[in-house]
């Protein structure tokens, strides 16, 4: 007979229809301030497969806010989000906003890619490893600065950039740095 192996762990259900919503399910929406519903996220983002673990990474750019999935049992980090710990094997992992502050890891330029009204090619865009955690990086616009005038390891902060497909998270040089 042929048998098929899964995880001892099983995944969260994947939300492969559009009306299954994960409030809908029990999920709760830990945030703070403006609420965005689970149809509003999806509305927003009509080309990203939400799922149960990073609906709220987008919730979270709605509301301004840079949101990663975090261990409850031991602290880590972890993006790309997933619903277990990589560190600990725990479940108890919670969307958790970062600072906002890191610095630039890598950075190139891209000549040509989506198009997003407001956002100009060539442009700048950057590996950045936030201070929460080592290796905890996110690639995001960098803005204010071209490519000469930033090196790596220079401190930057989250701005945020409201494009007509939603806001986008970026990064300038911080202040005074
Ligand atoms: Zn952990």
């Amino acid at each position: 007979m042929l048998s098929i192996s899964c995880s001892p762990f099983p995944r969260h259900a994947v939300l492969t229809r559009r009306n299954d919503l994960p409030s809908a399910m029990g999920a709760t929406n830990p945030m703070g301030g403006t609420s965005f519903s689970d149809q509003e996220v999806f509305d927003a983002f009509p080309d990203v497969h939400l799922t149960y673990d990073n609906i709220e990474h987008f919730r979270g750019l709605l509301q301004h806010r840079l949101v990663f999935n975090r261990c409850a049992e031991c602290g880590f980090w972890i993006y790309p989000l997933r619903p277990m710990c990589p560190q600990c094997w725990s479940r108890q992992v919670h969307a958790t906003e970062v600072s906002g502050d890191g610095v630039l890891y890598y950075q190139t330029t891209l000549y040509e890619g989506r198009h997003i009204p407001g956002f100009e090619y060539p442009h700048l865009t950057g590996g950045v490893e936030l201070t929460e955690q080592k290796g905890l990086r996110y690639l995001a616009p960098i803005v204010g600065v071209t490519g000469e005038e930033v090196v790596e390891d220079t401190p930057v902060q989250l701005v945020w950039l409201d494009t007509t497909a939603g806001p986008v998270a970026g990064f300038t040089p911080r202040a005074g740095e």
